[in-house]
């Protein structure tokens, strides 16, 4: 399997800013898995779904055909101006809540990675604990719930610690550090700050 760097945290933490530029610095790929989460929970809801359906919701998790790069598209659909929408950040935990989701998500996550000519940057919430246990290395970043939903903008503080909670509470996969990660908080760190402090780690051996 190829080279993981595993990048976890809550909403707004940073990574998805910090996992693409941390690639580009070490040319590596990049792949952000809240993605493959948001254009499930995009199908879903234009399929008239109930996202709490956990037959429905798992059958097209499962059947879906989905790429992040380079737009994000599921069953051949290009879905980018519709999954950073409200609709999507309402229901979206609870599709990633659903054990058949999951199930479907990892196993695309893990034949992505292993398909990749180098190593692979993956951020998410359950990369280092899950996906990729046994990742090179495994960054857990977090920030002030305040300027989590800065970053966030539109979304609202509301809405983010919302996601949080049914993120962190859920009984499948929940977003939790891993034991070997190493913690970031990124409050008050310019990206290139946290990305330099991310590469230093990964050539530092110990
Ligand atoms: O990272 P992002 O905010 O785009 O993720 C959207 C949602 O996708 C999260 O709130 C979470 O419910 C779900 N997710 C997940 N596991 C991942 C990545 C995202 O459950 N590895």
């Amino acid at each position: 399997m190829s080279d993981i760097v595993a990048i976890d945290g809550p909403a707004g933490s940073g990574k998805s800013t910090v996992a693409r530029a941390v690639a580009a610095a070490l040319g590596w790929s990049f792949l952000d898995t809240g993605a493959m989460y948001r254009a499930v929970t995009a199908e879903v809801l234009r399929l008239g779904l109930d996202p709490a359906d956990a037959e429905a919701v798992g059958a097209v998790a499962a059947s879906a055909t989905i790429s992040t790069v380079p737009r994000v598209e599921i069953n051949g659909r290009d879905v980018e101006s519709v999954i950073r929408g409200e609709a999507v950040n309402v229901a979206v935990s609870t599709v990633a809540a659903n054990p058949a989701v999951r199930r479907a998500m990892v196993t695309r996550q893990r034949a992505w990675a292993a398909a990749q000519p180098n190593g692979t940057v993956v951020e998410g919430r359950d990369i280092a604990t899950v996906v990729f246990p046994d990742a090179r290395l495994k960054v857990y970043l977090t920030a002030s719930l305040d300027e989590r939903a800065r970053r966030r903008g539109d979304e609202g503080a509301g809405s983010v610690s919302r996601r949080d909670r049914a993120d962190e509470g859920r009984d499948a996969s929940p977003l939790r550090q891993a034991n070997d990660a190493v913690v970031l908080d990124t409050t008050d760190l310019s990206i290139d700050q946290v990305v330099e402090e991310i590469v230093r780690w990964l050539k530092t051996p110990n």
